[in-house]
């Protein structure tokens, strides 16, 4: 076919064609090789209700160590790693890694006594490639079990975009999970295209709200009613709703208005390594604050 279209367009395609499964072939690799060196590895940010202030979830991002790169963010290679195939190599390593965490903080949790409320759920990320994959929650279902993790601590976070495309078997497969216990999170939510008709038959427990919008509300009059609107909207359909990209007080306040159920956000707190978020943690749960519109220590 590409005879059809004609001398200089064959000559132009296949170079390019051929340097950009190359480019995609080298990714791979180095995508491949870092995950054997373990140069990939989480950052978490906490969740807080708003109204008691204590710690309703964390969510895991990833990071990769790049030896020359420094630390990377996921925008810089997750889609790569959709495009490559890689994210399935990646996607059954995160999944461990996450089973092992929430086994080893609901110990620590439960050292900290119930009356701190624990750490609450680990909210993970995952890629449209990953979850279409037949065998996904298999493995997700093996990775809690075998490291005895609980699955009402887990949450996954799917994208607006990814959860309006998904077809009848993977909502099946969705809401199967959801019955098990764990819960599902709309993410990015407002960036996409929403079909109402489609997110009321979503198996979900709760929609975040991108923080596109979130950055507005204290600046726009529009995006405080289209904060306000699209909360009632989610309430009404029996969801919590969360702010994502949280990063002033005023925004707390005016989110607090409208009844946003959890914060998520630099004025909360930035994603932080492990330990960090261990510290941060249990410093907060004994000081179990309210969120003010004061920054939170
Ligand atoms: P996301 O799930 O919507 O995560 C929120 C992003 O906003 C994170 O960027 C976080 O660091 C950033 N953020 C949090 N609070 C604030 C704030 O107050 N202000 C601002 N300006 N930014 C804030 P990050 O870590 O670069 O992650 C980007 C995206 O990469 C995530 O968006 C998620 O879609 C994806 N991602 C992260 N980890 C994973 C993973 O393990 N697997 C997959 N498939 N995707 C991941
Ligand atoms: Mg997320
Ligand atoms: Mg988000
Ligand atoms: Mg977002």
């Amino acid at each position: 076919h590409a005879k059809e279209r004609g001398r200089g367009q064959v000559q132009s395609f296949t170079p390019m064609l051929a340097e950009r499964l190359a480019d995609n072939s080298r990714l791979e690799r180095e995508l491949r090789d870092a995950l054997g060196r373990g140069e990939f590895t989480f950052v978490f940010q906490p969740q807080l209700a708003l109204a008691s202030g204590r710690i309703a979830a964390v969510e895991a991002l990833m990071r990769w160590h790049h030896p020359v790169d420094g630390l990377r963010a996921p925008g810089s290679f997750i889609p790569r790693a959709e495009e490559s195939g890689i994210i399935h190599e990646l996607g059954d390593w995160a999944l461990e890694e996450f089973a092992r965490r929430l086994a080893h903080w609901q110990r620590i949790g439960q050292q900290l006594g119930p009356q701190h409320g624990g750490i609450g759920r680990l909210a993970v990320n995952v890629s449209p490639r990953q979850i279409v994959r037949p065998d996904f929650f298999t493995r997700l279902r093996d990775a809690l079990v075998r490291h005895d993790a609980p699955p009402a601590l887990l949450e996954l976070e799917i994208t607006e975009s990814m959860a309006m495309q998904c077809g009848d078997e993977t909502l099946a497969e969705l809401a199967r999970l959801r019955a098990e216990g764990v819960t599902i999170a709309i993410d990015d939510f407002g960036t996409g295209y929403s079909n109402f008709a489609r997110l009321k038959d979503l198996p979900i427990d709760r929609v975040k709200i991108d923080r596109s919008l979130t950055a507005d509300i204290d600046r726009c009059a529009a995006a405080r009613t289209i904060a306000q609107a699209v909360t009632g909207l989610v309430h009404g359909l029996g969801h919590e709703v969360v702010a994502e990209g949280v990063e002033t007080a005023e925004q707390l306040a005016i989110l607090r208005v409208i009844g946003c159920d959890l914060v998520q956000g630099y004025a909360i707190a930035r994603p932080m390594p492990e330990q960090d978020f261990l510290d941060w943690m249990r410093g907060h749960a004994l000081s179990h604050q309210p969120v003010s519109g004061a920054l939170p220590g």
